[in-house]
């Protein structure tokens, strides 16, 4: 899982993520929020309204799903292609309920490098200044409940490095998963 403040960098690093590693499988989150700018292009989300969304809630339909500034946002049951791993990009609370029903998945925090990055990033992407400020005091909130469940945390400041040190902690995940399955030599 990559959660993190908005602003962090989250979408971006985990489109690129995927892009280059053809057995990592990003779920396509569901929300009630409305589209900015170019998610309907980019596919960003399956954008539905309430009623539809607290159906599919009902209908057992969701791995986790929590609410966010106002808007529902989550996880579809995964169904990844066969022998590829999961990448989710959610919130903090969605993290906890993802460890409640598998405890040892990796939560990776990622990290904008200071406020003011993080506010420019926000501003960059169509966000007016009543939803910087909300986003940011919101983040703060991320950060530190997030600090509580992440096993890894990275720093977002160059955007090719913060790839590379995720790429790298996929690596190191998957061999320990794949050590973890492999009985020892006796
Ligand atoms: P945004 O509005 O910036 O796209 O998303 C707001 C927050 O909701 C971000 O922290 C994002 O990671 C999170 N989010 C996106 N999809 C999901 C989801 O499926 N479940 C949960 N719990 N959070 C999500």
């Amino acid at each position: 899982m990559l959660i993190g403040p908005g602003g962090a960098g989250k979408g971006t690093l985990a489109a690129e993520l995927v892009a280059e590693d053809p057995t990592l499988w990003l779920s396509r989150s569901w929300t009630t929020r409305p589209p900015r700018p170019g998610e309907h292009e980019r596919n960003s989300y399956e954008f539905v309204d309430r009623t539809t969304f607290t159906e599919a809630v009902e209908r057992g339909e969701f791995f986790e799903w929590a609410e966010f500034l106002g808007n529902l946002m989550g996880t579809p049951i995964p169904r990844p292609p066969e022998g590829a791993d999961v990448l989710l990009e959610i919130d903090v609370q969605g993290a906890e309920q993802v460890l409640a029903k598998r405890p040892d998945a990796t939560v990776i925090l990622l990290l904008p490098p200071s406020v003011e990055a993080q506010a420019a990033r926000l501003a960059a992407r169509g966000d007016d200044e009543e939803h910087i400020a909300r986003r940011v005091e919101k983040g703060r909130q991320e950060v530190e409940r997030g600090r509580q469940v992440a096993t890894y945390t990275v720093v977002n400041d160059d955007l090719r490095q913060a790839r590379g040190e995720l790429a790298a902690i996929v690596d190191r995940t998957r061999t320990a998963a794949l050590r973890a399955a492999t009985p020892e030599d006796t």
